[in-house]
């Protein structure tokens, strides 16, 4: 079930106040951190309320519910850009080249030919950014962080994708004060990987798309420019913390 709209404001609110505050601790600009609602599980309505109160992107862990979704949308709602954060497969990789307008999961060397191919095959530019599994979590996709700069390099190669920056998701603790410190330890590759790479490759890869409902201020602080919110935007999701299937 979806909140009220008006619920879903004063949610809405209070998460960029978290974002401001978290900014200003760190000498931040809170215009440099940029707010992704979360919309997977939820109603297409989700999406048309995160249009109305003027977010600028969804995120989707599925491609099959963001294209059954997309074109239920409100006219209103169609500049609404769409990201794909959870796991892709290569053999949707056509299907999500035609429709997101950036992935956030790219791991491997063998997705990037795949969407580089779709991209070609759409005569489109697709942005993109590379997943790391910078918490070293055995749970979670993502590039290892060794092999990151391979990744890289053999991205800024495809013709047909634009490389945004990086996407990392921080491994859960037992207790609190252990999924806290796996956060900053996290966030803290994540944001020394980027300058390396940014670096060795003369590229800005300025996109760091880290930070979620439970630990978006130790991201801001280490220097996210997109954290992706669901669960304090929209409530609690039907089946708990939802991982890419
Ligand atoms: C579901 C999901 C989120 C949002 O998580 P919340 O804890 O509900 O804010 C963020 N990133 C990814 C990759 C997700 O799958």
């Amino acid at each position: 079930m979806l909140i009220a709209y008006e619920e879903f404001t004063r949610r809405t609110d209070a998460v960029r106040a978290r974002i401001a505050a978290a900014c200003a601790r760190a000498g931040r600009d809170p215009r440099d951190v940029e707010l992704l609602a979360v919309t997977k599980t939820h109603p297409a309505g989700a999406a048309d309320y995160a249009a109305r109160y003027g977010l600028r992107a969804v995120g989707e862990n599925r491609v099959q519910e963001a294209v059954e979704k997309r074109p239920q949308l409100a006219p209103a709602s169609a500049a609404l850009r769409w990201e794909l954060i959870g796991h892709l497969q290569s053999n949707k990789s056509r299907l999500a080249a035609r429709h997101f307008d950036r992935v956030q999961s790219v791991d491997s060397e063998k997705l990037l030919l795949h969407l580089d191919r779709a991209a070609a095959e759409l005569g489109r530019t697709l942005p993109v950014l590379l997943q790391i599994n910078a918490g070293d979590d055995p749970a979670k996709f993502g590039a290892d962080l060794a092999d990151a700069p391979r990744l890289v390099e053999a991205a800024l190669a495809k013709k047909n994708l634009r490389v945004d920056g990086l996407m990392t998701i921080a491994p859960l603790g037992t207790t609190p004060a252990e999924t806290a410190a796996h956060a900053e330890r996290t966030f803290a590759n994540l944001r020394t990987l980027r300058d390396e790479l940014a670096s060795r490759f003369a590229t800005p890869l300025r996109e760091l798309s880290m930070g979620m409902t439970g630990d978006l201020e130790p991201a801001v602080a280490a220097g996210s420019t997109l954290v992706r919110v669901g669960t304090a935007l929209f409530g609690s999701r039907s089946g708990g913390r939802s991982e890419p299937a």
